[in-house]
């Protein structure tokens, strides 16, 4: 436990404040086989799920960015490379001092044959559930979360506190106001979220959702948590670039 509660006093002075744990196999129980962490490293027992909920880790961000002149400019991913930096300085220390076998793995970074699924990494966790708007949600911070690492490492570590365990965040929602901000119809009760006509229209009518995904942000849970506007426009334009990448890619490639 001790080992826990360095890396959350590590971590959450950068509004790093959402930690769980799950052991491996718990993980794997949830995903197909090509997902399993035991094909590539085997030794791991335990995974630890690092994440933010709310907008205090984009302020932090924000200020490591102010503070480096050109910063924004010279990384094409500068929240990725924001992220990494603080894993390496705040929780590499902590983590070399256990002698464990351990690896840290990130959602933004792909590795040669390694895929592992960060959203059932933090439902094993209990920290988030599945939504009709195809992005987990939060009990206290609804969609206004994100999954920035993950440790694995060769130790059993205790659980701790799940705050998503016995959530049913949609099936529970009476008024489902996302369902009818969405100009494409792309948020619905019985299918959940539909990734190609979301796509499709956001490659049609770039400007619409330029800002904002607006089921995302009419999401009941955790509106108080939402994340700041240049934030939101941060993301969208991230994953506007990206489908458009996917799309534009020859299809053989695919
Ligand atoms: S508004 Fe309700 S139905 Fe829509 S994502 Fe949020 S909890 Fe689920
Ligand atoms: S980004 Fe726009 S089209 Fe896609 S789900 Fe959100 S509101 Fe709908």
């Amino acid at each position: 436990m001790e080992l826990l509660q360095d890396i959350m006093a590590a971590l959450a002075p950068v509004g790093l404040n959402l930690i769980g744990t799950t052991p491996r196999a718990d993980y794997e129980a949830l995903v197909p086989s090509q997902y399993h962490i035991t094909q590539w490293f085997p030794e791991a027992e335990s995974v630890v799920v690092i994440g933010n909920g709310g907008r205090e880790f984009w302020g932090h961000f924000r200020e490591y960015a102010a503070a480096r002149p050109g910063y924004l400019q010279q990384h094409d991913h500068p929240l990725d490379d924001y992220t990494v930096a603080v894993m390496s300085a705040r929780l590499t220390p902590l983590l070399d001092a256990t002698r464990a076998q351990y690896r840290v793995i990130y959602p933004f970074q792909f590795f040669s044959g390694l895929t592992v699924s960060f959203m059932h990494l933090a439902q094993a966790a209990g920290l988030s559930r599945p939504s009709i708007l195809g992005v987990q949600l939060h009990p206290r911070y609804g969609p206004w979360i994100a999954w920035r690492a993950a440790v694995l490492i060769d130790r059993a570590l205790p659980a701790l506190p799940a705050p998503a365990q016995d959530c049913e965040p949609c099936s529970t929602c009476v008024e489902r106001p996302c369902i009818a901000a969405c100009p494409a119809q792309a948020v619905s009760a019985a299918h959940g979220w539909d990734l190609p006509a979301c796509t499709q229209y956001r490659l049609r009518a770039p400007t619409d959702c330029a800002e904002r995904c607006h089921a995302r942000y009419t999401c009941v849970y955790g509106r108080e948590h939402r994340y700041p506007e240049d934030e939101l426009a941060y993301h969208q334009r991230l994953s506007l670039a990206a489908a458009r990448a996917y799309c534009e890619k020859p299809e053989s490639a695919n």
